[in-house]
C-alpha cells in the first residue's frame, strides 16, 4: 500500500524511517482508516537489531543513575501527552478515553517505578569457605532484548517490558501488535525527545509479524526474549527460542475464575465482577472468564450483577458516556458469538444487556448468562469479549477443584468476608495473581505473571527486573 504515512516512521536506530511500503490502521468503533504506518521486513528487524548490539555496548556501561534520568525524562513526556497518547489509543483500539488515560497513567508508572529500581541492582558476597577466597555475586544485563506486545494494552504491554529492561542496560527491539502501533510509535517519540542514544530502542511496525520476529528469533545477538500476547504464539517463540537458547518471558492467556462465596458482600462483588469483567470489553488476559456463585447466593447476586450490567453503555469510546467499547475486530466478535450460541444450545440462561447498535463497529452487547455447566466452550477457552457465564458451586473443595482444573493460570478472584477462606483459596489457587475482594490487583510494584499454560517469568516489582539481568559469580582467590 503507498498511501502516506500519518505517523514520522518506525524507530530505527535513533531515527524515524519511512518506508515505500505502508500499512493501514482501523478504527474499530467506525471502521475508518486512522493512519497508516511503515510495514516493517527482515531487512528493518536486522537493521534494528544492529543498531541495539551496538548501542548495548555503551548502554550496559552507563550508571544507573544516569539511566533512570533518562527514564525519569521519558515518564514526564508520556505524562506531558496524556491526551494525545489516550486518544490516539481509543480510536486504533476502541478502549473508552478515560480507560486509555487509565492505561497510560499505569503504564507510566512502569517507567516511573523501574528508573527508580534501577539503583537497587544489587549484587551479593557469600562467605566463602576458605580464607583465601571471596565469593562474589554481579549482576549484569543480558543484552538486546526482543518485546513482542499485543493490542489489549497497546501502552501498558511495552513500558512493562522495556522499562525494566532499559533499567537493567538492555538495549530493546519492539514489534508492537500490527492493530495498535500508533501509540507505541508515540511513545518511541517521547523516547527519542528524553534523549535516549540512538539504537537502545527500536520500534519495528509490521504487518508480517512472523517476518520481522523470525529474524530475531534467529539472530544470536538477541539473548532475550519478552512476549505478550496468545498461548499458541507464545509456545511457537518458546520453541524458537531454543535454537539459540534465548532466555524466554511468556505472558499468555488466561481463564480467569471469580470466585463468590456465600458470606460475600454481594454489592462489592458485583462491582469487582463488573470492572474485571467488563474493563477494555472483556479484553484482558486477567479478566474474570468463569463466574463461581455459591448456589446459596445465586438470585440476588445475579439479580445485582443484571441491573448493573443494564446500566453500562456501549459506543464509541471517545463519547464520554460510554463504558465499553468495540472489539477490536470481527473474529474477535464472531468468537465471543459462538461462545454464547454454544452455551445457550446446552442449556445456559440468557440475561440480555444495554441495546446497541451493531451496524458500524465492532460492537457487542454485554451478556450475563446463568445455569452455566463446566461442558461449556465460554469455561474453557477465554472468551475475550463482554460475556459473563455464571455457574453455581455448593462446597469450597468443589469450586477449587473446578477452578483449577484447565491449562491456565493467570489470575483468580474470590470475594469472601472470611478471613478463613480468604486464606485457603489464596494458598489454593493455582494462579499466579490472586484477587481477594480486589478486582483490580495489578500494580507496577508487585508481580505480574501467569503459572502453567498462562506464562512464565514476571513482569512489574524487581522480580520483573531480574528477567532482565544475567548472574555472574565471580571466585576470587587471594594468592
Ligand atoms: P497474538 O499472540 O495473536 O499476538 C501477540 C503478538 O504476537 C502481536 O504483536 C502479533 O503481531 C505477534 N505475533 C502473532 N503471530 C506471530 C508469529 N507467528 N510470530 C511472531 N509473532 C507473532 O495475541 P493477541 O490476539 O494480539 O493478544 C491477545 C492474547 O494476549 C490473549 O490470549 C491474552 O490473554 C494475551 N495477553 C496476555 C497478557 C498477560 O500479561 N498474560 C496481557 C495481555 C494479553
Amino acid at each position: 500500500m503507498k498511501e502516506q504515512p500519518l505517523t514520522k516512521g518506525l524507530y530505527l536506530n535513533g531515527e524515524f524511517v519511512q518506508l515505500d511500503d505502508n500499512f493501514a490502521v482501523q478504527n474499530p468503533a467506525t471502521f475508518e482508516t486512522v493512519g497508516y504506518v511503515p510495514n516493517g521486513t527482515a531487512k528493518e528487524a536486522k537493521l534494528a537489531v544492529d543498531a541495539a548490539h551496538e548501542a548495548f555496548k555503551t548502554w550496559s556501561k552507563t550508571t544507573a543513575y544516569e539511566r533512570a534520568e533518562l527514564l525519569e525524562k521519558w515518564y514526564k513526556l508520556i505524562n506531558d501527552r496524556l491526551e494525545v497518547l489516550a486518544s490516539t489509543m481509543t480510536i486504533e483500539q476502541g478502549k473508552p478515553l478515560a480507560e486509555a488515560k487509565g492505561e497510560i497513567q499505569y503504564a507510566n508508572s512502569f517507567v516511573k517505578w523501574f528508573a527508580e529500581e534501577a539503583k537497587r541492582i544489587y549484587g551479593e558476597t557469600i562467605p566463602a569457605s576458605v580464607h583465601s577466597k571471596r565469593i562474589i555475586v554481579q549482576k549484569q544485563p543480558v543484552g538486546v532484548v526482543a518485546a513482542i506486545t499485543p493490542w489489549n494494552f497497546p501502552a501498558a504491554m511495552i513500558t512493562r517490558k522495556v522499562a525494566p529492561a532499559l533499567a537493567a542496560g538492555c538495549t530493546v527491539v519492539i514489534k508492537p501488535a500490527e492493530q495498535t502501533p500508533l501509540t507505541a510509535l508515540l511513545l518511541a517519540e517521547c523516547a527519542h525527545e528524553a534523549g535516549f542514544p540512538a539504537g537502545v530502542i527500536n520500534v519495528i511496525t509490521t504487518e508480517k509479524p512472523a517476518e520481522v520476529v523470525d529474524v530475531w528469533m534467529e539472530d544470536s545477538r538477541v539473548k532475550k526474549v519478552t512476549f505478550t500476547g496468545s498461548t499458541p504464539v507464545g509456545k511457537l517463540l518458546m520453541r524458537k527460542a531454543a535454537d539459540t537458547v534465548k532466555k524466554v518471558s511468556l505472558e499468555l492467556g488466561g481463564l480467569a475464575p471469580f470466585i463468590i462465596t456465600e458470606d460475600a458482600n454481594i454489592q462489592e462483588a458485583v462491582k469487582g465482577v463488573v470492572q474485571s469483567k467488563f474493563r477494555n470489553a472483556g479484553q484482558t488476559c486477567v479478566c474474570a472468564n468463569r463466574i463461581y456463585v455459591h448456589e446459596s447466593i445465586k438470585e440476588p447476586f445475579l439479580k445485582a450483577f443484571h441491573e448493573a450490567v443494564l446500566t453500562l453503555q456501549v459506543g464509541n469510546g471517545l463519547d464520554e458516556k460510554v463504558d465499553i467499547g468495540p472489539l477490536i475486530d470481527e473474529n474477535a466478535v464472531k468468537k465471543v458469538q459462538h461462545q454464547l450460541e454454544d452455551a445457550v444450545e446446552k442449556g445456559a440462561k440468557l440475561h440480555e444487556g444495554p441495546s446497541v447498535n451493531m451496524d458500524k463497529g465492532y460492537f457487542m452487547k454485554p451478556v450475563v448468562i446463568s445455569d452455566v455447566t463446566d461442558d461449556m466452550l465460554c469455561m474453557q477457552e477465554e472468551t475475550f469479549g463482554p460475556l459473563a457465564p455464571v455457574s453455581t458451586y455448593s462446597d469450597d473443595e468443589e469450586v477449587i477443584q473446578r477452578a483449577n482444573g484447565t491449562p491456565f493460570g493467570l489470575a483468580a478472584y474470590v470475594y469472601t468476608q472470611s478471613l478463613k477462606k480468604a486464606v485457603w483459596f489464596s494458598e489454593n489457587l493455582e494462579y499466579g495473581i490472586v484477587g481477594i475482594n480486589d478486582g483490580l490487583p495489578s500494580v507496577a510494584q508487585a508481580p505480574f505473571g501467569g503459572m502453567k499454560e498462562s506464562g512464565l517469568g514476571r513482569e512489574g516489582s524487581h522480580y520483573g527486573l531480574d528477567e532482565f539481568l544475567e548472574i555472574k559469580f565471580v571466585s576470587l582467590q587471594l594468592i
